[in-house]
């Protein structure tokens, strides 16, 4: 089965292989989406939706400056996934507080490094560093808008499509994409790859970037009685207070390969570590505990642009803990690089 011509093939239907095809689609290209199950369903529907790296004086600043370029882009995205699909994907200064004294030093002089505003308060008895500038969004509704929103602008979503292999011409330039659907090949050729697959993109092809699965654990609180909403960043886990008063109370890190189990031993170190610091965590119900799988990526940048020896070939990966604070942007470099090879 062949399908119509494509200029940019998006590989990838999360967060990011999401907001690159829209932002492909938005520069004139016609764009499909492959996804090999359903888009959005993955990392980017597992994640906490925190707009920044929890401690962002410890990433390298190239992870900063996406974050605060995708910062800047967010408000025009939520307005028009609003007005396009009526999902309002919660984009929320909400502020943060952060309690770990092995880090204060450094937070407050990079904080005044950087010009952003903080302020000390005293509350449970003990100093939390607050950071009002400090994001969060609705992330399964993020990603629920840009599937709906996304054929609306002209992009093909080809769901439970699942890449096998790339085309290659005679010339060594990839031109498409062989899929495997409904137990039939697809093939989409005459157009650019983009692989943004997320935890699975260090073996999507040979000499792919250095990326594996970091699986993440996460719960949804119901507590006897509201926090105030915002985020609440503690030494070994972290608490988002939802705009709705539930919590979400994230999240390990731990090397289990593809396996998306959630474990017993996870939920009890997960609220320990964060009833110590607020109480009143103690009567709260589990709603739901589940897991995604993070891009984790070796040197801890993610890959955006060119692949370094196959022409047609582009990334947009390895965003690890950060791939929702980092999306938008990613996808407007990713954009402007392939502009630029096109002499656009
Ligand atoms: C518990 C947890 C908490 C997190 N909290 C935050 C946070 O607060 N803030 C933040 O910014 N980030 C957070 N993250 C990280 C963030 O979720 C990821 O960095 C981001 O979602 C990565 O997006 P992605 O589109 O690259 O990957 P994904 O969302 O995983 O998408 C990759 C897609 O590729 C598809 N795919 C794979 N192989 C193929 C193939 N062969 N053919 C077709 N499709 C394929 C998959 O089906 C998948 O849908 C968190 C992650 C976890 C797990």
């Amino acid at each position: 089965m062949n399908a119509p011509r494509h200029d940019a093939i998006v590989v990838g239907g999360g967060a990011v292989g999401m907001c690159s095809a829209l932002a492909l689609a938005q520069s004139g290209r016609r764009v499909a989406v492959l996804d090999r199950g359903l888009a959005g369903a993955e990392s980017s529907w597992a994640g906490a939706g925190l707009l920044a790296p929890m401690r962002p004086w410890d990433y390298p600043a190239s992870i900063w400056r996406l974050c605060v370029e995708s910062r800047a882009l967010y408000p025009a995205l939520a307005d028009t996934l609003l007005r396009a699909t009526g999902i309002d994907v919660q984009f929320l200064e909400c502020g943060a507080r952060l309690h770990d004294p092995r880090c204060h030093a450094r937070a407050t002089d990079w904080l005044e490094r950087q010009g952003l505003a903080y302020t000390w308060e005293r509350d449970r008895g003990i100093d939390w560093l607050r950071m009002p500038w400090f994001g969060q969004i609705r992330n399964p509704r993020l990603v629920k808008a840009l599937r709906m929103a996304l054929p609306g602008i002209g992009v093909t979503v080809l769901e439970h499509a699942a890449m096998r292999r790339l085309r290659v011409d005679g010339d060594g330039r990839v031109t498409g994409v062989e899929a495997r659907r409904d137990g039939e090949t697809l093939v989409l050729d005459g157009a650019d790859v983009v692989l943004a697959t997320g935890a699975w993109s260090g073996g999507i092809v040979p000499d792919a970037p250095p990326v594996t699965p970091v699986r993440g654990q996460m719960l949804l609180l119901a507590t006897p009685r509201p926090l105030p909403a915002g985020v609440w960043l503690l030494p070994d886990s972290y608490l988002v207070v939802r705009a709705d008063g539930r919590c979400l109370l994230g999240a390990t890190l731990e090397d289990a390969g593809f396996d998306k189990t959630v474990t017993a031993s996870a939920r009890v170190r997960l609220r320990d570590s964060a009833e110590r610091w607020l109480p009143e965590l103690r009567g709260a119900t589990v709603v739901q505990q589940w897991s995604g799988l993070r891009p984790g990526i070796t040197d801890g940048e993610p890959v955006i642009g060119a692949d370094a020896t196959r022409p047609g070939l582009w990334w947009n990966t390895g965003h690890y803990r950060n791939g929702l604070a980092m999306a938008p942007a990613s996808a407007r470099r990713l954009t402007a690089a392939m502009d630029g090879a096109a002499g656009g």
